[in-house]
């Protein structure tokens, strides 16, 4: 027997109130209860979203929504601009020229953030910039995007701004409507504490213009066709959704209301923040800026040394933790830790103190407990429950 723990940014730990839900009976995806579920979890995930909008839901992953969020805007030959500060702003890149845009691209060293004025700057030089792409928290680098000046730019111009906060919804304060987010992609399997299989967008009136007089073929993902449906008393998705997820959804939209939003974003802040003093205080590096706001995924410097690439391995096979490794040109540099979703003060003390006992076999000079201790500080100064 070996306990195991998933400290990684997604998917994360499923609470065992969402776990028993999703072990109800199926229920059919076109009777009155299901509609009543499916509006249970788009008004959920309005409060959580902090938006008016239109929230579409998809059986898909992250990663579906953010096909959406392309094949419902770009025709072939559009100009978009994408602020690209990792593996998934990468993505951006890939998906939107795979779709035929114009792609323009700012390119930041990873582990920094999108510079507003740079938005502003390319906005300006090219009016014919019809979207702007970026992600709230960048889950490869852990640096998490000042959507909110970003947004405040954008909407001064006739572009949309589209963000990927599949890693960021739930974790860190995202407000779609007062920050003028116009498509905001969101998964089920990290902050919102359900199993992988169910995406969110939500839709701003500005973007519905665009996606109404947007020519590129598109079948299950057409906003248009999912809206029809989605709306009204009799509300359903068009097509046979994870009806069981969605139940488990509702159960973990209820834990975060139980807790409050605030609390939630507060949590969060207080356990990135353990996790963070706890790897300085072993003296090993944060990769990126220590941003307060970056919640969901702490990224460390692998020491001078250590084999970066059996960090993980040896975390899994021999303590039955998982922790993420570097993604791309990061591969062996970096390792990181989740803590979006359903993360407590235990996890983060596993976390470290898997790390301390890895680190210690690959040859680092560890001083045991020492990283829990930093942990404890901050943990002690809490003011929301962890
Ligand atoms: C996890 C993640 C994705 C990809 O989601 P999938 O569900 O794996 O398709 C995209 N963007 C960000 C920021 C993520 O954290």
């Amino acid at each position: 027997m070996q306990k195991r723990f998933l400290i990684t940014p997604g998917p994360t730990p499923v609470p065992p109130e969402v776990l028993s839900a999703l072990s109800q009976p199926v229920v059919h995806h076109r009777a009155p209860r299901f509609t009543e579920i499916l509006k249970q979890v788009v008004a959920g995930l309005k409060c959580i979203y902090q938006t008016q909008n239109d929230i579409i839901v998809f059986a898909a992953s992250g990663t579906g929504a953010m096909e959406s969020a392309v094949v419902n805007i770009v025709n072939p030959g559009d100009h978009v601009l994408v602020g690209s500060v990792g593996n998934f702003g990468e993505r951006w890149k890939k998906l939107t020229a795979t779709w035929g845009a114009e792609v323009i691209a700012l390119d930041y060293e990873w582990g920094t953030k999108v510079v507003p004025a740079d938005i502003e700057k390319a906005l300006a030089a090219d009016p014919a910039i019809k979207a702007v792409y970026v992600q709230s928290s960048e889950t490869s680098t852990g640096v998490v995007n000042d959507i909110r000046a970003i947004g405040e730019i954008v909407a001064k111009t006739p572009a949309i701004l589209v963000v990927d906060a599949i890693s960021g919804l739930g974790a860190t304060d995202l407000k779609t409507d007062e920050w003028h987010v116009d498509l905001c992609v969101a998964g089920s399997q990290k902050a919102l504490m359900v199993p992988p299989g169910l995406a969110y967008v939500a839709v701003s009136e500005k973007a519905w213009a665009v996606v109404e007089r947007c020519a590129t073929p598109r079948f299950y993902y057409d906003y248009v066709t999912a809206r029809k449906k989605m709306t009204g008393d009799s509300a359903q998705t068009p097509y046979t959704p994870a009806v069981n997820l969605m139940v488990a959804q509702n159960a973990a939209i209820d834990l975060i209301k139980q807790e409050g939003l605030e609390n939630v974003f507060e949590r969060h802040r207080v356990l990135s923040r353990a996790a963070k003093e706890g790897v300085k205080a072993l003296g090993l590096e944060l990769f990126g800026p220590d941003d307060p706001e970056a919640n969901s995924v702490t990224a460390v410097k692998v020491p001078e040394g250590v084999d970066g690439g059996k960090i993980g391995k040896i975390a899994r096979d021999k303590w039955g933790v998982w922790l993420a490794g570097g993604q791309g040109p990061l591969k062996g540099k970096i390792f990181r830790f989740g803590h979006c979703g359903y993360f407590g003060h235990s996890d983060i003390i596993v976390g470290l103190t898997t790390v301390e006992m890895v680190l210690a076999e690959l040859g680092y000079d560890v001083k045991f407990g020492a990283s829990a201790a930093a942990a404890e500080q901050v943990f002690m100064q809490s003011t929301v429950q962890l």
